[in-house]
């Protein structure tokens, strides 16, 4: 008798690896893209009743999409929410992406889109980017079964002008178009795709709260998107896990949004620390794409890449390095307090 049998049946996949989590807390930690101001005062402040743990959260999480909608001035029908844009992004691939034919997505961009297909079987085709990391509107105009790509992009950090991601939705009305918004909040005002949501009924926006509302411990994301598209988001949802969100992620969710002051402090900063830290590593010889997110991308002109990662993290700083072809030679430099950004530039001044 055959006693390994069930192995034939089991669904294999290579999953997507997240950056690593030091144990030690003492590190300077710039490779998972978070926010280093921590969350608002608002939701340190706001009490969760602990009894209420004891029952099932509202399925449908009515306040955080209330809240959400409201902030974005959409229908309440328009939101969705899960358990970090992972989960809404994975509920998404599922949802909508069912065709014979091959989604479609940058070659360098976030690993999960891989996984997903994978996950999933569906069928994709990447599409690469230009010498210098910009998306070419004009590869997203073959035939399709769906179109996804971060804007800005990761680990690029580069952004896609409105008027370019429009023309890749025109291009699409047949399919959904996926645009993942991880880091728009980084971004010059009016680079968002939510601008177009009215217009086309075949555009979903993903959003986060794990980067500018410095909550990735908690696990919140979003999409917004007409009303019949959230909709099926809802329906698969139903189909999968009725209460995805928890108690307190909907109340501290809720308590983020609502103090938008300190959300405009903090993004504020993160942007000016990018742009002091972008020009004195110019100086010190690197090549930095421009970015529009919390996060840098770049290379040296002389010194490798996996060396100043490997030589960095001794000294406990962490980057993000991609053993990839294209890349190899980039890190990936989360925008860290300016305190932490001098300790790298010191660390890059005694390195060149
Ligand atoms: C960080 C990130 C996400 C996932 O964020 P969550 O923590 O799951 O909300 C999704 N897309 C991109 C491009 C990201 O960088």
């Amino acid at each position: 008798m055959n006693m390994t049998g069930w192995k034939e049946n089991v669904r294999r996949v290579e999953p997507y690896t997240p950056g690593e989590q030091p144990k030690d807390q003492n590190v300077i930690k710039l490779n998972t893209n978070e926010n280093p101001y921590g969350p608002s005062e608002k939701v340190r402040n706001c009490a969760m009743d602990y009894d209420l743990l004891r029952k099932y959260p509202d399925p449908a999480a009515s306040d955080l999409v209330n809240t959400l909608a409201l902030y974005h001035h959409v229908l309440p029908e328009q939101v969705f929410v899960g358990v970090g844009s992972d989960d809404v992004l994975g509920m998404a691939f599922l949802t909508f992406f069912n065709s014979d034919r091959p989604i479609l997505f940058p070659d360098i961009t976030y690993s999960f889109y891989p996984v997903w297909a994978e996950l999933y079987r569906i069928p994709y085709r990447t599409k690469a980017l230009t010498e210098d990391f910009r998306i070419s509107v004009s590869d997203y105009e073959e035939k399709n079964g769906g179109v996804i790509f971060p804007n800005p992009n990761a680990p690029t950090a580069r952004l896609l002008p409105l008027d370019e991601v429009e023309k890749i939705i025109q291009a699409n009305r047949n399919v959904v178009v996926i645009v993942d918004e991880a880091y728009i909040d980084f971004a010059p005002e009016g680079s968002s795709a939510l601008s177009l949501v009215d217009k086309y009924d075949n555009l979903l926006v993903v959003r986060t709260f794990s980067k500018s509302r410095s909550m990735a411990g908690l696990r919140i994301g979003y999409a917004i998107g007409q009303k019949d598209l959230i909709a099926c988001m809802q329906a698969v949802k139903y189909s999968y896990n009725s209460y995805t969100m928890n108690r307190p992620s909907i109340l501290y969710g809720c308590a983020s949004v609502e103090d938008d002051a300190y959300f405009r402090e903090t993004v504020g900063k993160i942007i000016s620390t990018r742009e002091w830290v972008t020009k004195e590593m110019k100086e010190l010889g690197f090549r930095v794409i421009p970015s529009a997110a919390n996060f840098i991308f770049a290379a040296h002109s002389t010194i490798p890449a996996e060396e100043i990662f490997r030589k960095a993290r001794e000294k406990g700083i962490f980057f993000r390095y991609f053993k990839q072809p294209r890349i190899d030679n980039y890190l990936r430099i989360t925008i860290g307090t300016d305190e932490e950004m001098h300790a790298v530039l010191d660390f890059f001044r005694e390195l060149v």
